[in-house]
């Protein structure tokens, strides 16, 4: 094993109503049966997977993540991150947000990992004697502080990231719940959202300027041979890219800013050093920033790895998104 797989999808939401309402023009486009996307009229940029306004929620969760849930079982690490401006459909595709004001279709892929995880633990446990537990935990990173996100008591109290000494990565004291179905996975994340902000406007404000770290962990019990083997899932809602570049900002914001900037950086200079065939085997920076040194164990190796640039189509946004698919696609 050892093979890095790091894969880079593009994702463009549709006009939003207001958008359409107030003539934004569509400034970038999937090219047809390709995995390119194309903006304004001549620029092209190649990934892995591009998907236009019309794709659904289960078309994106078939082809991009659905082999990671898979991957998961078979005990191997994974991270689907999503990255981009704020707007520009990151929590939508996670499906993070409010997920009781989503209709079923809409649902993202977290709700979507659950359903599959558990469909496929069921058909393991009756292939070979086995039994698995899921546990789940949510931290929030700001301005490179870890808080936790399903603990009332301790959020206001800073986590640690640590190393044991199989190499993986634990965040001492994060609570982690276990949980039986997809339905409890929602919960615990609603309680979570809950935790992370009150009122609708500071939730946007905030989840702007910070990641948000959901880690499915599976470990399952061999009966027949005794056993242990550990897996993980991180999905993760990256802070908005434009706050990476936002210049003019003082105090708190230009503190937020910077730290953001480091996160960012540095998840782009780990992603590049892992998918340059030439830089194999030589330094990979994860040490730079708590989200690169988080997901450590769960980027590179034996893991298998999803960046999902998230674009909005407006030509209003026409700078930010052309950063975004610069981004993404020097990250294959
Ligand atoms: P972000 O998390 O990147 O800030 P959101 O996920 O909150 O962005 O999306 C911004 C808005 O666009 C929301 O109203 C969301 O419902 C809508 N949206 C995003 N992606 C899609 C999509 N693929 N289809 C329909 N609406 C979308
Ligand atoms: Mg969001």
């Amino acid at each position: 094993m050892g093979e890095v797989c790091v894969r880079v999808a593009v994702r463009i939401r549709p006009l939003l109503p207001k958008e359409v309402l107030h003539n934004h023009q569509v400034c970038v486009r999937v090219v047809p049966d390709s995995a390119q996307v194309m903006l304004g009229s001549d620029r092209t940029f190649s990934f892995d997977h591009a998907f236009g306004p019309t794709a659904s929620q289960d078309q994106f969760y078939e082809s991009c993540v659905k082999p990671l849930v898979a991957s998961l079982v078979d005990g191997y690490n994974a991270t689907v991150f999503a990255y981009g401006q704020t707007g520009s459909g990151k929590t939508y595709t996670l499906g993070g947000g409010h997920v009781a004001s989503l209709v079923e279709e809409q649902s993202g892929i977290i709700g979507q990992v659950a359903a599959d995880l558990f469909v496929l633990l069921g058909e393991r446990a009756a292939d070979v004697r086995s039994a698995a537990d899921v546990r789940v935990s949510y931290v929030e990173l700001y301005r490179e502080e870890l808080r936790d996100l399903l603990e009332l008591h301790t959020a206001h109290r800073e986590l640690h990231i640590r190393e044991d000494d199989r190499g993986n990565t634990v965040v001492v004291g994060a609570r982690e719940t276990v949980i039986t179905s997809a339905e409890e996975l929602q919960s615990v994340l609603e309680a979570g959202n809950a935790l992370r902000h009150t009122g609708p406007t500071q939730m946007n404000e905030r989840s702007s300027r910070s990641h948000a770290i959901v880690t499915v962990q599976l470990t399952q019990h061999n009966h027949d041979d005794g056993a242990v083997r550990s897996s993980k899932l991180h999905l993760v809602d990256l802070a908005g890219s434009e706050r990476a570049a936002r210049t003019g900002n003082t105090g708190l914001r230009l503190k937020e800013s910077v730290h953001i900037n480091t996160g960012l950086l540095a998840l782009g200079n780990v992603i590049r050093a892992l998918s340059d065939p030439h830089r194999r085997g030589n330094h990979v920076p994860y040490r730079d920033a708590k989200i690169t040194r988080l997901l450590r164990d769960s980027l590179g190796g034996s893991a298998h790895t999803l960046m999902v640039a998230c674009v909005s189509p407006s030509h209003h946004n026409v700078t930010e998104t052309l950063s975004v698919l610069q981004f993404a696609s020097r990250a294959r």
